[in-house]
């Protein structure tokens, strides 16, 4: 039984904080013509993100979303479903991904080549958060919100079985 921790691990003003600050950083390091969001855990993160951007031009930037899930049990990592990608023209555009949190790295790893495959002239990544220490795939993002330890978190878009994404901080989810 996993419940829910009584104190937020990130509350809502170091959220807010840091993606402001983290937005400077990825404006600072060029031109993006689209955005694509993994869906669902980024989508909180991203409307956040893109509000807190500079505008490049009076069009801003094309924002998108498509799916990407890991299935199948932890001994079988590597399976992905990914859906919503079919019909996404990327020739020749500067793209930023971003996810929620980079894990096992195995989401990433997977997405970025496939991108490029589409035509993607650069592909950046950027994530919320980053456990390090459960990392398999050899990858590692451009732009990271936090790094936090090995422990499973909730809320800011963020579920456990499609619960919680709506709690505006980041919580851990503890053993009882
Ligand atoms: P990776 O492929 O890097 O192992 O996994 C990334 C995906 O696993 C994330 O997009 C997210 O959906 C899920 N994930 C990994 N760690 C956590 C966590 O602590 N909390 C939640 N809610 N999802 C996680
Ligand atoms: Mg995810």
């Amino acid at each position: 039984m996993y419940k829910l921790s009584s104190k937020p691990l990130i509350s809502k003003a170091e959220l807010s904080e840091r993606v402001n600050s983290l937005a400077a950083e990825i404006a600072a390091a060029g031109e993006f013509d689209i955005l694509l969001g993994i869906l669902t855990g980024s989508f909180i993160f991203v409307s956040d993100l893109v509000r807190a951007m500079p505008k490049a031009n009076e069009k801003g930037m094309r924002v998108k979303f498509f799916k990407a899930s890991s299935y199948g049990d932890s001994t079988e990592h590597g399976s992905l479903k990914v859906s919503g990608l079919e019909n996404l023209e990327l020739a020749g555009l500067r793209v930023l991904l971003v996810d929620d949190i980079l894990d096992t790295g195995n989401t990433l790893y997977r997405l970025v080549p496939m991108l490029k495959e589409r035509g993607a002239a650069v592909v950046k990544t950027c994530v919320l958060l980053d456990k390090p220490s459960r990392r398999e795939a050899p990858i590692e993002a451009d732009f990271v919100g936090f790094k936090i330890e090995n422990k499973f978190v909730v809320g800011y878009g963020l579920d456990y079985a499609d619960d919680y994404r709506t709690l505006p901080e980041i919580m851990t989810m503890e053993e009882v």
